[in-house]
């Protein structure tokens, strides 16, 4: 089943004078199961590209459509909505409110999508190895606990297709397998997940590679 088709998309920045071509004419399928890493150089559109999956921005060209439905050209509220139930969003910094523990972050994120259930945030950080972390700040965690919580932060609202940028960007080697176990279980569970990466260790494991360059996609591997 396909969860996101993104056809032809095309982003444009201006600033002042300048025109930058964040995107041009980026076509992308996720079938349920799939695990597709998104690579290429700094500035290369991977932001902007995972910012139009998710509806946080639209495309200047082109459209998604995320479980069959268009998300594009949408009110924004209908965006926000098609989103929290069906995309979880892995931030590589920024998921975690500094003055809750890890406990209260969750607890917070599964309130406001009505699923405010203290045995749901236990289980979903067992899931990510948190478990004996659940009353720390973020500033009493590592780099490595900080990307856990983030994927325990995106997989509340259960959803079928999760995003990630660098979600392994400041992870030593053992957490990132970690991490990249917790994707695979996702997609084994019948879940996609789209991940923007630097890792070559990562991006061996997804089903398909694809090779962002100027805003273009170089190869289909
Ligand atoms: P990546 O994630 O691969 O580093 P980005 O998607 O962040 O690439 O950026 C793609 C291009 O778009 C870059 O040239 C960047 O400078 C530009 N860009 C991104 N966001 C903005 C913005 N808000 N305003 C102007 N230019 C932007």
């Amino acid at each position: 089943m396909e969860l996101l088709h993104a056809f032809d998309l095309y982003r444009f920045y201006h600033s002042g004078e300048e025109e930058t071509l964040a995107l041009r004419g980026v076509n992308l399928r996720v079938e349920e199961g799939e695990m597709l890493a998104v690579m290429g150089p700094s500035g290369s559109g991977k932001s902007t590209l995972l910012n139009c999956l998710s509806g946080i921005d639209e495309p200047d060209g082109g459209y998604v459509t995320l479980l069959g439905q268009r998300l594009t050209r949408r009110p924004e509220a209908v965006r926000a909505a098609m989103r929290a139930k069906n995309i979880g969003i892995v931030l590589q910094s920024r998921s975690l409110l500094e003055q809750l523990t890890v406990e209260g972050n969750l607890m917070l994120r599964l309130n406001l999508i009505h699923k405010k259930d203290k045995q749901r945030a236990v289980e979903l950080l067992s899931l990510v190895g948190l478990e004996g972390r659940m009353q720390s700040y973020p500033y009493q965690l590592s780099g490595g606990e900080i990307a856990r919580a983030a994927i325990a932060m995106a997989l509340a609202p259960n959803p079928r297709l999760l995003l990630a940028d660098e979600p392994t960007g400041e992870v030593d080697a053992l957490t990132e397998q970690h991490i990249l176990q917790l994707f695979d279980a996702h997609r084994k569970g019948g879940g996609a997940a789209i991940i923007a990466t630097h890792s070559e260790s990562l991006a061996a494991k997804a089903d398909r590679v694809l090779r962002l360059y100027d805003g273009r996609i170089l190869e289909n591997a």
